[in-house]
């Protein structure tokens, strides 16, 4: 699927300055992966400058999962807007409501409002907020605190935090307070959309051309290996059960009734998949209490961990393999993208 501005005609071709792509699978892809979209763009470097715009989600174990591209002459708020407009038809196509991750660069934000507003939910990258934060502050460990900030899954934990970071650096915390709320940065506030993300998938312009040039392989094997998988849960998921059940085992549970439990310190509602750890909410995987609680009741861990992590999942996900017949075309145009300035394509 390619979108392009109107373009200007010269002779046989159609010259435009933007092109917007997104393959097939990846659209059909997308309908199982997580609600979690992180955008980004990145300069191509060489004789004549240009950017790409990248979304990407990720798929059941966590890996990236590119979802669309754009080729636009600069990053403003119009070629930002043009891009997400995009993204939203051929890609979400109406999905609601969706987490956006982003960079604070003010194209992006606006873009980002105007297209998926409410109840869509925007979250800044991490990475990015602290490095703004560094150019005004140089206080040993910032780094490491405001990321224990944005990493605390609970407001007690996240006010505590907070606290430690203004002693140690006064007004770091109206910085990250004053024009942004919590919920777009820290996981204790993340409405349970983030799925535990902070930050966005950087890229390197080359690493984009490799994937560009390289997706179709890529769908292919992540297929055979979606087809080897055995279990009910996707491997990583699975281990990391696997490896939290021993601790589980120490956990005192005690049942309230209606789902409700007692586990050690905290709180299992097992209808809604909560507890007041927030772990389980946050990654949506079952946390050492839950596991718990089920380890007491003989419940099935795999009915309490969303089915974005389920192995049946990621088998549909990677289901659409071949990129189809525009996948020359596309090619083409993409080095016509790497040798000039203006991208040329064949008219239609
Ligand atoms: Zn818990």
């Amino acid at each position: 699927m390619i979108t392009t501005d109107d373009g200007v005609r010269e002779g046989n071709f159609v010259r435009f300055d933007r092109a917007f792509w997104a393959f097939g699978p990846a659209i059909h892809g997308f309908q199982f992966c997580r609600p979690f979209i992180s955008v980004d763009g990145t300069h191509l470097y060489g004789k004549y400058k240009g950017c790409l715009l990248i979304a990407t989600s990720f798929d059941e174990d966590n890996r990236l999962f590119p979802l669309a591209f754009a080729l636009v002459e600069k990053e403003n708020i119009d070629t930002w807007t043009w891009f997400i407009s995009c993204l939203a038809r051929q890609v979400v196509r109406g999905r609601s409501p969706m987490c956006i991750i982003f960079d604070r660069h003010s194209g992006i934000i606006r873009a980002v409002r105007d297209v998926f507003p409410r109840p869509h939910r925007h979250r800044f990258c991490i990475r990015h907020i602290i490095a703004n934060l560094k150019k005004r502050y140089s206080v040993k460990d910032l780094n490491k605190m405001v990321w224990t900030c944005a990493r605390a899954e609970t407001v007690d934990q996240y006010d505590h935090e907070m606290q430690i970071l203004e002693e140690v650096c006064p007004g770091a915390k109206e910085e990250l307070t004053e024009d942004m709320s919590p919920e777009q940065w820290a996981l204790a506030y993340d409405g349970n959309m983030s799925f535990g993300k902070l930050t966005t998938n950087s890229f390197e312009s080359a690493l984009a051309s490799a994937i560009f040039y390289r997706m179709n392989a890529w769908f292919v094997h992540r297929r055979e290996k979606a087809a080897q998988v055995t279990g009910d849960l996707c491997p990583s998921v699975d281990a990391h059960l696997r490896s939290v059940v021993d601790d589980a085992r120490h956990v005192h549970v005690v049942a309230y009734g209606d789902g409700i439990f007692q586990a050690g310190e905290h709180r299992v509602n097992v209808m809604l998949r909560e507890c007041t750890c927030r772990s389980f909410q946050i990654y949506q995987v079952p946390c050492v209490h839950a596991i718990a609680v089920c380890g007491a009741i003989h419940y099935d861990l795999h009915q309490m961990t969303s089915e974005y992590y389920y192995a049946s999942t990621n088998a549909r996900l990677y289901e659409r393999v071949s990129l189809g017949c525009m996948n020359e075309r596309l090619m083409c145009l993409h080095g016509e993208v790497l040798g000039c300035r203006k991208v040329q394509s064949y008219s239609h």
